[in-house]
């Protein structure tokens, strides 16, 4: 795959694929510029060589040309990132927007409209992507939030660039970091699984069995697995039909010497409200009536322990029903003792939807060494599937 450290982008157009996929709130303006942050690196990258960075994404699910989804609306958010003007061409492949492209000077930034205004793009046309590769001399894919996806911008477009297709610094990021894990690992290997459902995680258990050391199985979709071992978990969140399977990752672990840690004790509610009736419990002993919304401290110190001791940690899924504050002890805890391992030399990265949020929330994202920016992405990476955005570029 070529790195966009090895090439000099001067006096070239330069197709970015970005991931500007930013929210908005009701007066369209971006409440949370990360993602536009995220992309800086590669976008100054072209700057500095003298090209011309044509950058692209889409913006939400719009049905046809919805303006309310137009990245117009973004338009002021990028210059502010950026510190230089940004151009916006109202089009994608409109002979205005050409023209306005050929125009373009080096140093200049432009910005295309949201791509998924036109269906062809995920339906990863090839005329369309032909279309949009005839922008530019040279792709650079820095959008991992979509990398796993094959549409035209995500992955088609990249065989119109045989030679001039490069993974942008994020993308190179994401992917070293991945490997950080599953292929590169320093030992001991621990994997902090959590969540609500056992059934959303078990590809990744699957896959990540033969890699790490250690698997701690916290948060919701313990429940299955103690209730598989004949616990009596009350009214905690529970998959029956998965009982089996949890066996079997038992089952399975022990054959692969992988040390599972399951919680042995709970923070039980008599609601599902962060105002409710609180008491700890043994995890395999819950009255009916109350559920599990927390690790109980003994599991924490557990987890802790095994934390502390692993020289390399994936993190995804909360501990907790985290969002809600009176449960959001455990997964803070957690959050801690990732933050501590990682200053003391661990390499930890927290990858998947939900386990971001909740660094973010609780201000861990600095202290980890990598916070991965796809959720889908990251989940399909963890399964140990290969995204097309990234296949495309080799
Ligand atoms: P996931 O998207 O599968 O990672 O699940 C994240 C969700 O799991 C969060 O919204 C948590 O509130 C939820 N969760 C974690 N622990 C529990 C629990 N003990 N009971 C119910 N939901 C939980």
């Amino acid at each position: 795959m070529n790195s966009i450290y090895n090439y000099n982008f001067k006096n070239q157009k330069v197709l970015i694929r970005v991931d500007f996929n930013v929210p908005l709130n009701n007066e369209k303006k971006v409440t949370d510029k990360s993602r536009i942050v995220a992309a800086k690196t590669t976008i100054k990258k072209v700057l500095e060589d003298g090209g011309t960075p044509i950058l692209m994404s889409h913006l939400g699910r719009p049905k046809g040309k919805d303006s309310e989804f137009s990245l117009s609306h973004i338009v002021k958010d990028v210059e502010d990132v950026l510190g230089v003007p940004v151009k916006f061409t109202r089009g994608v492949i409109e002979s205005q927007t050409k023209e306005l492209v050929q125009k373009s000077l080096p140093k200049e930034v432009l910005l295309l409209e949201n791509l998924r205004f036109y269906p062809e793009e995920q339906k990863g046309d090839e005329n369309f992507a032909k279309e949009i590769s005839n922008l530019g001399e040279s792709y650079i894919n820095d959008a991992f939030g979509t990398a796993h996806r094959a549409h035209a911008s995500t992955t088609i477009i990249a065989k119109f660039f045989p030679q001039n297709k490069f993974a942008g610094d994020l993308l190179q990021k994401e992917i070293e970091s991945i490997k950080r894990v599953m292929v590169s690992g320093e030992k001991p290997i621990l994997g902090i699984l959590g969540g609500a459902k056992v059934s959303s995680k078990i590809t990744i258990i699957e896959n990540i069995m033969s890699k790490v050391d250690k698997l701690i199985i916290g948060g919701g979709m313990s429940f299955t697995f103690i209730k598989a071992l004949g616990g009596r978990i009350g009214d905690s969140i529970c998959e029956d039909d998965k009982m089996s399977l949890a066996l079997s990752i038992i089952k399975k672990a022990k054959e692969k010497n992988v040390e599972l840690c399951l919680p042995v004790d709970v923070v039980c509610a008599d609601d599902f409200s962060n105002s409710a009736n609180t008491k700890i419990c043994e995890i395999n002993n819950i009255p009916d009536g109350w559920q599990g919304m927390d690790a109980g401290p003994k599991s924490l110190e557990i987890f802790n322990k095994a934390i502390m001791s692993s020289k390399t940690i994936l993190w995804n899924g909360p501990v907790g029903v985290f969002e809600m504050e009176s449960f959001s002890n455990g997964t803070v805890s957690v959050g801690k003792s990732v933050s501590q391992s990682t200053n003391n030399g661990s390499f930890s990265l927290v990858g998947g939807g939900d386990s971001v949020a909740a660094v973010k929330k609780f201000k861990f994202e600095n202290k980890v060494s990598y916070v991965s920016t796809g959720g889908g992405a990251m989940l399909e990476s963890l399964e140990g599937k290969t995204l097309p955005g990234i296949k495309a570029l080799e």
